[in-house]
């Protein structure tokens, strides 16, 4: 039989590469007798024996013959099934890492047993991926009986388990699960506090079953964890309101009567510079009145002008002789927002300093040299003094985004209110974005402009696509009935080769060419006629619709002709593998959508082979040839009868969009009339030459993502990877101290220029970079400084903290210590990660909608990114040393305030459920001038 197989013309490449399996396979049946005369103990010692032989040097292919005789035997042993030889070839696929491509009903279940059992051996861990819990259930203990009886431990992955089952089950030989199982455990695990939490072990090799669907349909599908973020600073944005209204009515009045100033100037014919100024100051403070976009928008030499007005004054630092008049000042290209004096005095009213952030250096200093206070009244003056400071910053960033939300959003055009909610509208497409919000407080600004219920914000904590998920995998196998077309993606983008595996016994399914009817209305008539007749012959009929709202539409028009039928839409898979799986019986009729019941068997009825066996009826046309080809593939399983046909319309999405002339051209000249379809080779073709236009498109897109994933992708796995050493990590003394002298020497580095005298250093800004970093303030005399270099300014400095450091370990008692190093660490981490998620989306999406010119978008992105990366970096040891120089009593409740307690969400897909916050504005990197305009750099400011 098999050398028959071999006579089959199948593309010569694929040809060439089955014969040289051939000897394997024909080796693997020669050990049969062999297998076969061994007793149930002999041949469960087979896998020790295995194990040990590969201990002592035989590789994975020298076993394969034997491991492979051995499953086989144990499968006809345990559940009275033999490996086809078809299958064995199918497991060697799979062992070299291709994907197998192997037709509905050949088997794939059983014969991934075989590369499992084989890789197993290595005792590494080998995952079986499938589409849902149902089959990961079904398989793992289907399959299960073959593994048990050689010794191997199976284990299964499912929604509803915790860690304790989840670690069991990944500590098993071989583990099945859904990719979104297996993927979340790998989010959640780099979000854990210690290795033992951690559930998964590394990822050597994985077989995807229904590969297409999952690493190409569903590859740029998101997972997402979520969780919402810790705001110190809701309770503001309602208080603050009245202030915030209070203003604009002042400055509202004030516009008001600049414009009448100017307009009155204009009608005069007095188009000056004093004119302009009046105007840039509506710009400054009114960027979206109605009165003055009407006015640049009937004359549009104006806009220039003001805007020239506004460099020149810029470049003259005179510009805040025109705002000081203003209440509040709106710069419309950063989208940021400050307020003048005059705006200040109004918005404080009686509480003078609630809008002044403290001086935190100077403040600190003075209490230290109070020699009135004594070491804990200077304790708890520090303390409030940092209490207030954090305040009034949060203060001003509430009010500053409120400012944004009065001036800069206006209901119906950035925004709709919905249901108590805030929903963005997509500036370049107009479409509402449930679910997304605005970041950085923004939102809840607008949330309380408008008067509904403040929320808590949402944001990213880790995610990552399916595609780079599974690209981890030291070794990946796949296998699917679907693969040959896309092919060339899968070798370029996962490097996996198509093996393409004949069917054990022969195809006769007969497909019939495409029907093609004017109107859908014509189409359906049609389709449900068909049915009827088909039905009343008791011939079995699986409907395939492209979409749930299809298939209902057809469910409505049977039910008025009185045909019982099943409706599936791929929701409760279990029910629906029962329904599916009655399919083939006399007499039913199934619709279903591409996903429902995949994986399970249609098994035909008795007496249906004699009708005809199972007819699939598809009802459209899918954008990829993959999914039509799933749906004929449902029918005419191992050598069973069957017959397919596409019934399609000139209004399906596919005709419309993609049909091209061709396809009109060919109609027009063949004659359409009225319920008169036509069907003809030529159309076929035409529409299959439409379906690659299409798959064509979707992988370049698919290509051009990854090609900006990678970028995300190369950054998280430096930074998984860190984490991980974190976690293995012993002790982490040395890398701290490590963290500890490079922060200082770019601390000094950063403000000390080696060329000034030591008497001229300006050392306020390096204090408040140790002070925020370490939480001391480093002491010079006028003496000491005399005789220090920037280099021995370094070595002094990195001393003083050395030797803070040395005596919070003992303070702490060095245990302790060490265990808060791992929290400090891992907390920064996962912060500045999470931040960094954000920017770098951010940044994508920026790049996407800037007019680059000859710039390449992809590799500004890579540029852009790597610096973002960078300042992270910094970030993170930054905020590490921050948190572990400030600790104090390190009980196990201070360590615990870093495991995220937030509420998580699991997400998946961009069904609204979670989407990474947005921040209007764009990071500002550490060491840039602060955007508030204080002229001080951005970590000197608002930015510590
Ligand atoms: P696929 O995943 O390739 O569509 P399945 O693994 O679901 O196919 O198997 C389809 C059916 O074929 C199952 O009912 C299974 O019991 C049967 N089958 C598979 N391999 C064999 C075999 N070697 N001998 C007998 N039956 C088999
Ligand atoms: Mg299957």
């Amino acid at each position: 039989m098999f050398s028959n197989l071999f006579k089959k013309i199948i593309g010569s490449k694929n040809e060439r590469e089955l014969k040289k399996l051939s000897p394997l396979v024909r080796q693997i049946n020669e050990l049969e007798p062999h297998f076969k005369s061994l007793s149930d103990s002999q041949l469960k010692g087979k896998t020790a024996e295995f194990k040990q032989r590969r201990a002592k040097g035989e590789n994975l292919d020298d076993l394969l013959p034997e491991t492979f005789a051995a499953v086989r035997e144990a499968s006809v042993r345990v559940l009275g099934m033999r490996h086809f030889d078809v299958q064995l070839v199918g497991g060697i696929a799979l062992h070299q890492g291709k994907i197998a491509e192997m037709k509905t009903g050949e088997g794939k279940t059983l014969a991934a047993t075989l590369p499992l059992y084989l890789n197993a051996l290595l005792e590494r861990g080998c995952h079986l991926v499938t589409v849902n819990d149902y089959l990961a259930k079904r398989d793992a203990e289907w399959m299960g009986g073959i593994y048990n009886y050689l010794g191997m431990s199976v284990g299964v992955v499912v929604h509803d388990m915790d860690d304790q089952r989840r670690k069991i089950a990944y500590r098993a030989d071989i583990t099945y699960g859904t990719n979104n199982e297996f993927g979340f455990d790998y989010l959640r695990d780099n979000m854990k506090l210690s290795i033992e939490d951690c559930v998964q072990r590394e990822l050597y090799f994985s077989i995807v079953d229904e590969v297409d669907s999952i690493l190409i349909d569903e590859s740029r599908t998101p997972l997402i964890i979520s969780g919402p973020i810790e705001h110190g600073e809701d309770i503001f944005y309602s208080a603050l309101k009245p202030s915030i209204i209070r203003l604009k009515e002042h400055q509202d009045r004030l516009i008001r009567a600049i414009l009448n100033k100017a307009e009155a100037r204009m009608r005069e014919g007095k188009d000056d510079d004093k004119t302009i100024e009046l105007l840039l100051q509506v710009k400054r403070g009114s960027p979206k009145n109605p009165r003055f976009l009407d006015i640049i928008a009937t004359d549009p030499g104006l806009k220039k002008r003001i805007d020239r007005m506004e460099s020149f004054l810029s470049s003259q630092k005179a510009l805040h002789t025109l705002d000081e008049e203003l209440y509040c000042i709106i710069e419309e290209q950063d989208h940021s927002a400050h307020w003048s004096d005059k705006g200040l005095r109004l918005l404080s009213g009686d509480q003078h300093d609630a809008f002044i952030v403290p001086d935190l250096s100077q403040g600190i200093q003075d209490i230290e040299d109070d020699p009135h206070l004594n070491f804990r009244e200077k304790k708890r003056k520090v303390r409030e003094l940092e209490e207030k400071y954090a305040e009034t910053s949060e203060r001003m960033h509430a009010s500053q985004q409120l400012i944004k939300a009065y001036w800069l959003f206006n209901k119906d055009v950035e925004y709709v209110v919905r249901d108590g909610q805030v929903i963005i509208v997509d500036e370049f497409t107009g479409r509402l974005m449930p679910g997304r919000r605005w970041s950085d407080g923004l939102h809840q600004a607008i949330e309380a402009k408008e008067g509904v219920n403040v929320a808590e914000e949402n944001q990213t904590l880790a995610t990552i696509t399916f595609q780079n998920y599974f690209r981890m995998y030291e070794k990946l196998a796949g296998m699917t009935g679907t693969a040959d077309t896309e092919a060339p993606e899968f070798k370029k983008i996962y490097d996996l080769d198509v093996f393409i595996i004949p069917t054990h016994k022969k195809m006769i399914r007969l497909d019939y060419p495409d029907v093609i009817y004017k109107t859908e209305r014509e189409k359906f008539k049609a389709v449900v006629q068909e049915i009827k007749e088909l039905h009343s012959k008791g011939q079995p009929v699986l409907v395939g619709t492209i979409s749930i709202e299809k298939s209902e539409i057809l469910s409505k028009m049977l039910r008025k002709e009185g045909i019982k039928h099943q409706v599936l839409n791929a929701k409760n898979h279990e029910r629906e593998a029962e329904i599916i799986a009655q399919a083939g019986q006399s007499g039913t009729v199934t619709i279903s959508t591409n996903m429902a019941g995949r994986g399970t068997d249609i098994v035909l009825g008795e007496g249906v082979p004699t009708l005809g066996g199972l007819h699939v009826l598809g009802t459209e046309r899918h954008e990829s040839r993959r999914i039509d080809n799933q749906l004929r593939g449902r029918s005419g399983r191992q050598g069973d009868g069957g017959s397919s046909r596409f019934y399609l319309s000139l209004e399906d999405d596919l005709m419309r969009i993609f049909g091209s002339e061709r396809i009109s051209a060919v109609m027009d000249k063949l004659g359409m009339e009225e319920d008169q379809p036509i069907e003809h080779q030529i159309i076929s073709k035409a529409i299959e030459g439409a379906q690659k236009r299409v798959e064509g498109i979707n992988f370049n897109i698919r290509k051009n993502l990854l090609e900006y994933d990678d970028v995300m992708n190369q950054q998280r796995k430096v930074i998984y990877g860190q984490r991980r050493e974190i976690l293995k990590d012993a002790s982490l003394k040395e890398t701290v101290i490590g963290m500890i002298e490079e922060v200082v020497e770019d601390a000094v580095v950063n403000s000390i220029d080696p060329k000034v005298f030591p008497e001229e250093w300006n050392l306020g800004p390096l204090y408040d970079d140790i002070y925020s970093i370490f939480g001391f303030l480093p002491y010079f005399s006028k003496e000491e400084i005399k005789d220090l270099t920037q280099a021995s300014l370094i070595e002094v400095l990195k001393l003083k903290v050395l030797d803070l450091y040395e005596k919070k370990e003992i303070e702490i008692d060095p245990e302790s210590f060490g265990f808060l190093h791992r929290i400090a660490m891992l907390k920064a981490i996962d912060d500045i990660w999470i931040d960094h998620l954000l920017a770098m989306d951010q940044l994508k999406e920026g790049i996407g909608l800037r007019g680059y010119g000859q710039m390449d978008p992809l590799k500004e992105y890579q540029k852009e990114g790597y610096n973002i990366f960078l300042s992270m970096v910094e970030g993170i040891k930054e905020n590490s040393l921050k948190t572990l120089f400030r600790i104090r009593i390190p009980t196990q409740e201070e360590a615990s305030i870093a495991v995220p307690k937030k509420k998580m969400m699991l997400s998946h897909g961009g069904n609204g459920g979670s989407t990474p916050a947005r921040r209007k504005a764009p990071k500002v990197g550490r060491n840039n001038p602060c955007p508030c305009g204080s002229g001080k750099k951005y970590k000197h400011c608002c930015g510590r």
